[in-house]
């Protein structure tokens, strides 16, 4: 199962390119010392085009309901909240997630239902959620050690009984 790539411009080389390959929309101009360059840079067929964030979310909004999996970010909670390490004798802190986001920060679902957070044999602290995509069901997983990144998949059975969030 092959995945577009959407990436960041760092080293994008395609200084011509000023619309958005999919919409046409004319894309903004990074200045020195911006933290994001205002679109994305989509890989498509080996070449690299860029598209605004509004394209690139529907780019991945598409991939991830053709394949019922998606890779995304997770918007969190402010409160800090603990959960003890019985291995490491020690609580360790988490987030509660609020909403889950494309690359570019748009909302892809902000009906999210944490399930709770989990560590794993080698000590690592995930956070297992529900949440809802277009009407359907979704369960995943967020590592601590990957910052805001979350997998997640698509409920293989569209229910809403809390069952199928540990189906991981
Ligand atoms: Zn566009």
């Amino acid at each position: 199962m092959k995945r577009r790539v959407i990436v960041s411009d760092q080293n994008d080389q395609n200084n011509e390119q000023r619309a958005c390959a999919k919409c046409g929309a004319e894309l903004p101009k990074a200045s020195a010392g911006d933290f994001t360059t205002g679109y994305a840079v989509l890989k498509e067929n080996g070449a690299e085009v860029r598209v605004c964030y509004s394209c690139a979310t529907a780019i991945e909004r598409a991939w991830a309901h053709e394949h019922g999996e998606l890779f995304a970010y997770a918007k969190q909670d402010e409160t800090p909240r603990r959960v003890w390490d019985p291995r490491a004798r020690k609580y360790q802190t988490w987030y509660a997630i609020t909403a889950i986001t494309s690359w570019p920060g748009n909302v892809l679902s902000d009906h999210v239902d944490v399930i709770g957070p989990a560590i794993s044999n080698f000590g690592d602290l995930r956070v297992y959620f529900r949440f809802d995509l277009d009407g359907e069901a979704w369960y995943g997983t967020a590592y601590q050690s990957a910052g805001d990144y979350v997998r997640a998949k698509r409920c293989k059975h569209q229910t809403t009984s809390a069952e199928n969030g540990r189906q991981n």
